[in-house]
């Protein structure tokens, strides 16, 4: 990487601080007028600007644009009130410590200007030695985020940080792994503390300034930490740079991974240019099972299966999808055989095992490989892909495609964190961009009646989906997003022994009941069958119904459903009641359609058979005593909303003609061949194999 860092003392305690204006001199504790300081929070900059009059503060503004959302951001607004009642004297918020004690500094800071008392200079001075330090950092657990734990050790001479390495983590090595020694090297080289979280390792990042400052701490005391926070860092002057290629891909998740290996495959030059400075892609946050049918790592554990019944159970599944197109969806499942073998043995991958989440219909033959993890998976194709010959550059956003007057896209204009003016000319460009489901203004834009999403774990921006609006692109609106009904959310530290009906951790001995307060499927099926329903009804909340025998058997589920609230709001998941109507007053379901749902349900279980969806009896338990509810607002992953592609992964205009030189894959062109049933896991991953791997071969080929 180009940037170079350079540093330049500053003696102020924080950096950047200014008042911008004065009014008045009255005696009184402060001089009337605005004034404003920065320190770094948890994701960047976090600025406190204080209007005072002679005594007393009259208006707080508080701005912390990189603070991740559903922590920092969320507690701007606390904190905001904190500060207009107490000054720099503020308790914080609990769970945002960053932000909080940067708003501490920031205010401590602008009310020292407005008292005319200067922070003192504050004096590194550190001893020399080996320092270690633990923070909590990063895990994942089917994907999805969970408190990890990470270790450091600095070393300290001459009142410097020699060297930064971190010893055992748990976070995953594409992205905390990689952000590690990106920001050690800034460190050392900088001397400052105040140096860029790296883009796309949020969490890892601030573990990492957490162990360090405790270890700056342990060498010199709060003032070196201090001291060293003040080190202002400079970046370069931005540069504008050019390259030609022949094929550009945009995006390093598994459709822009295939895509790059593909073409560099087929002798094409290829550059891929990656938003992040890692590798946190929905894919590596992915579990990193793929679909396929008639495979022979299926043959080789005894599974009897073809693609074309793979075809076939999948259309079953998709037809009545309005947005299907079925030849491409067909193509996809007949070549599911070949892309995964490629998968495997030119990209590197190893399948585990192969299983089935449902033994129920269209789902019951075990086509879903598993992998370790998504970031395996990434970590593989990456390794391939490089080793084919494709130049990555990371931290290198695609800002808009470049077209020419007829129409032709030739390449995409990028940039970086210097602020870099790059142009990439291409034969070939394939944006794999991803979803949008990580743009909350474009998400309800795009998705406006599903308005309960209690996770978004997608990593997508929309950045595609502008791109393809930009240059005229046919738009696939598909009116869902790849979701679930979990009681799971970010205020969830850990995760339950089991989730209400996901795919990885389900308990089938429970009831789950619709908006309309009503079953609308066996539960025992796959979680995408009730979804699916749910949906269909009008409804985008499911609801989960067990007693206290269940609660005792999962205590963790049972306290946390019954404490935490869903994000961003003040709604509880879980309530209990003695009855089904009490339930259902407590959630807003007709008490009478309840009652009557709970009661046929014991019916049922009374009987041991389910007539009325087929559940198999050994998860029929009758449910009795003190009765819970419990909400399942959606987690969703990612959008299917995007451009319109053909066989070879082309995109096509509103009337249905190809864009040369623009092709698209993955999840932001995958509104075609997906549905609210979705097959299962390892869907998602196929469908960016098949159309990544299509459009490399397809656009390496465009100057012959
Ligand atoms: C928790 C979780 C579990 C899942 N499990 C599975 C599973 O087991 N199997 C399965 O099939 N599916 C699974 N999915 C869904 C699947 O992971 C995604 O649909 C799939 O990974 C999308 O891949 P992609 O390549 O299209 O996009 P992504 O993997 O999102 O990659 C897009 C990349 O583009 C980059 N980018 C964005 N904007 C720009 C820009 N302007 N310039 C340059 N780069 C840019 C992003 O930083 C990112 O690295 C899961 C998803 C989640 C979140």
């Amino acid at each position: 990487m180009k940037k170079f860092l350079a540093m330049v003392l500053s003696f102020a305690m924080l950096a950047a601080t200014g008042c911008t204006s004065s009014t008045s001199s009255a005696a009184g504790k402060y001089t009337a007028g605005t004034y404003s300081a920065t320190a770094q929070g948890f994701g960047g900059d976090v600025t406190v600007t204080i209007t005072v009059d002679a005594n007393a503060i009259t208006d707080v503004q508080i701005v912390g644009d990189s603070e991740t959302p559903s922590v920092g951001g969320a507690a701007l607004e606390e904190l905001t009130e904190q500060v207009k009642a107490n000054g720099a004297e503020i308790d914080g918020v609990s769970g945002a410590t960053f932000t909080s004690d940067a708003v501490k500094a920031a205010a401590a800071d602008a009310l020292a200007q407005a008292e005319g008392t200067e922070t003192a200079a504050a004096e590194l001075n550190m001893a020399d030695g080996t320092y270690t330090a633990t923070a909590e950092s990063y895990d994942e657990q089917y994907g999805l985020y969970t408190p990890g734990e990470m270790t450091m050790t600095v070393e300290i001479a001459d009142n410097k940080i020699t060297s930064i390495t971190v010893d055992p983590y748990t976070d995953t090595d594409i992205i905390g792994g990689m952000a590690f020694p990106i920001l050690a090297d800034e460190v050392v080289e900088a001397q400052s503390l105040a140096v860029d979280s790296v883009s796309g390792a949020t969490v890892s990042s601030g573990a990492f300034f957490t162990a360090l400052k405790d270890c700056v701490a342990q060498a010199g005391g709060e003032d070196s930490v201090a001291a060293l926070q003040a080190v202002e860092v400079a970046a370069a002057e931005p540069v504008t740079e050019e390259y030609t290629t022949d094929v550009l891909v945009i995006g390093a998740g598994m459709a822009g991974l295939s895509a790059a290996l593909s073409a560099a495959q087929e002798g094409a030059n290829v550059i891929l240019v990656e938003k992040n400075l890692v590798y946190s892609s929905s894919t590596t946050r992915s579990v990193g099972y793929i679909i396929a049918g008639g495979t022979d790592f299926q043959e080789s554990q005894g599974i009897e299966d073809t693609p074309e019944q793979f075809a076939e159970d999948l259309y079953n599944l998709y037809k009545e999808e309005e947005t299907l197109d079925a030849d491409l969806l067909k193509s996809m499942a007949l070549g599911s055989k070949e892309v995964l073998e490629w998968v495997e043995h030119d990209g590197g991958v190893t399948f585990d095992s192969v299983i089935r989440k449902s033994a129920k219909g269209e789902r019951a033959t075990p086509r879903i490989h598993t992998t370790e993890s998504g970031g395996y998976v990434t970590s593989c194709m990456v390794n391939a892909a490089v080793n084919a010959g494709v130049t990555m550059m990371m931290g290198t956003p695609a800002v808009s495609l470049i077209q020419a007057e007829d129409g032709t896209v030739t390449g995409a204009k990028c940039t970086n964190a210097n602020g870099d003016d790059i142009t990439i000319n291409a034969n070939g460009t394939i944006v794999c961009a991803g979803s949008y489901t990580n743009n909350e203004e474009l998400f309800n834009e795009l998705n406006p009646r599903i308005n309960n999403i209690g996770y978004a774990c997608g990593s997508g921006e929309g950045d595609a989906y502008n791109m393809f609006v930009e240059v005229g692109a046919d738009i696939v609106n598909v009116e869902y997003t790849q979701f679930m009904y979990y009681a799971y959310g970010s205020t969830f530290t850990a995760m339950p022994e089991v989730i209400p009906n996901s795919p990885d951790t389900p308990e089938y001995s429970v009831l789950l009941v619709a908006g309309n307060a009503e079953r609308v499927t066996a539960e025992d099926n796959f979680c995408f069958e009730f979804t699916k329903e749910n949906w269909d009804l009008g409804y985008n909340e499911g609801y989960c119904i067990v007693d206290q025998e269940f609660m005792d058997t999962y205590p963790v589920l049972c306290e946390q459903v019954m404490t935490a609230c869903i994000p961003g709001t003040d709604t509880l998941y879980g309530y209990s009641g003695e009855t089904a109507a009490e339930l259902a007053e407590a959630v807003g379901l007709d008490a009478d359609t309840l009652t009557a749902t709970v009661e046929r349900y014991n019916e049922l279980c009374d009987k041991g058979v389910d007539e009325d969806f087929g559940k198999e009896p050994e998860y029929m338990n009758k449910l009795e005593g003190t009765l819970y509810i419990i909400r399942m607002p959606q987690i969703t992953t990612d959008g299917y909303t995007g451009a319109r592609i053909n066989e070879n992964a082309q995109v096509v205009d509103t009337e249905g003609n190809v864009i040369p030189g623009l092709y698209a894959a993955g999840s932001c062109a995958d509104g075609q061949v997906t549905s609210v049933n979705y097959y299962g896991c390892g869907t998602s991953l196929l469908t960016c194999a098949t159309f990544g791997k299509r459009a490399g071969a397809h656009a390496a080929h465009l100057a012959d």
